[in-house]
């Protein structure tokens, strides 16, 4: 594995668990605490780069196993690389592709060398192996690349155990394979809800030496309060000058409880999947714009929220777009929903640089940790 002349992380502040810091990529500095907005075809659904810059995004991820079986990593290699072929010039994030292969259910097939499965667009036979998506990564030129990892049922033990074994294996294969020294390549902790599993995969992993670590196979069916306590768990055995990325979480709630326990980066689809039905996200939950309750509401989706959409439309115009099925609906939804959550982002980092009374972690603590 190269050394990573242009991947840095600046620790700035803490309060209690919580952490605020900088990423330093080759495509730009991520103020953390960072949400980042999932790009899974090299395109944040309905947005443009520059809508994406618009909402304050710093940072994106995009999918391998998508990009591997369409366009092809090939293609997007000679267009000159992810950043240049989606013309996003900010730091990008690519999975390995592994989370996608094993949410194949009945079309893979895993071995210790690596996974086989049929891809879901025309059921042709693929091979995943830690050399294969490193290679797929390296072509495809993300800031910030993940190790092939295996994510088992939380609360399957033997499984898990079997599997982290395997993980390991596999992320010391990835640190062999990796040689773009512009780009850092994270480990996965890995363990299911099993706590002796997960301080097993982050002294394994932390032993490898990795530049920032994932923390994989959580928000996949445990309880929030397991989540919680696989997080405090790995908070002190994770080394605190390295981001740790949680992957695939979440909520507006899971980003504040998540942060307070020492989670520096999130991914999650749900800001741009719940607005494709038709819903946002409020400060005081998810509302439903086809409810009729919206039909002559002259007010914006949030009172106060300084995105494009709610400086500009009322409930009842984004309730006539999404009633008519309008494309709009989908833009102006899903733009909301991804500055509500930038923007807690940058509110919980000002809340650990600067406390005051009334921030969110203050709120957040007075209505109760739901741990
Ligand atoms: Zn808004």
């Amino acid at each position: 594995m190269p050394d990573h002349p242009f991947f840095s992380f600046d620790l700035l502040a803490t309060r209690g668990h919580a952490r605020a810091g900088v990423v330093h990529t080759p495509h730009g500095d991520i103020p953390t605490p960072a949400f980042m907005p999932v790009g899974t075809q090299a395109t944040v659904k309905t947005m443009t780069p520059r809508d994406l810059r618009e909402v304050g995004a710093t940072v994106i991820l995009a999918n391998t196993y998508h990009l591997y079986l369409r366009p092809g990593a090939e293609t997007v290699a000679k267009m000159g690389g992810l950043h240049r072929f989606m013309s996003w010039d900010g730091p990008i994030l690519t999975d390995s592709g592994g989370f996608q292969v094993f949410s194949l259910k009945g079309l893979r097939q895993v071995d210790d060398a690596g996974v086989t499965f049929r891809s879901h667009l025309d059921g042709s036979i693929h091979r995943f192996t830690p050399e294969t998506v490193i290679a797929v990564q390296e072509q495809l030129g993300a800031d910030v690349i993940m190790a092939l990892d295996e994510c088992p049922d939380p609360h399957d033990y033997a499984y898990n155990a079997e599997a982290l074994t395997r993980t390991h294996r596999w992320a010391e294969r990835c640190r062999q394979a990796h040689r773009r020294p512009d780009q850092a390549l994270f480990g996965i902790v890995q363990g299911g809800v099993f706590p002796d599993l997960r301080a097993q995969s982050a002294a394994f992993l932390t032993g490898l030496d990795f530049p920032g670590y994932g923390i994989g196979g959580l928000s996949v069916g445990e309880s929030k309060a397991e989540m919680h306590a696989v997080l405090d768990l790995l908070d002190p055995l994770l080394p605190a000058d390295r981001p740790r990325y949680l992957m695939g979480v979440g909520t507006p709630e899971d980003l504040i409880a998540c942060v307070a326990r020492g989670v520096d980066l999130f991914d999650s689809v749900l800001p741009t999947r719940i607005a494709r039905h038709r819903a946002a996200l409020t400060r005081r939950g998810r509302i439903n714009l086809r409810n009729a309750q919206y039909a002559d509401q002259p007010g914006p989706i949030e009172p106060g929220c300084a995105c494009y959409t709610c400086r500009t439309f009322s409930l009842a115009y984004l309730h006539h777009l999404v009633k008519a099925d309008e494309i709009l609906g989908l833009h102006l939804l899903t733009l909301h929903n991804l500055h509500l959550m930038l923007s807690l982002a940058r509110e919980i980092r000002q809340a650990i640089l600067s406390p005051s009374r009334n921030d969110v972690f203050t709120q957040y603590n007075s209505r109760g940790d739901p741990s």
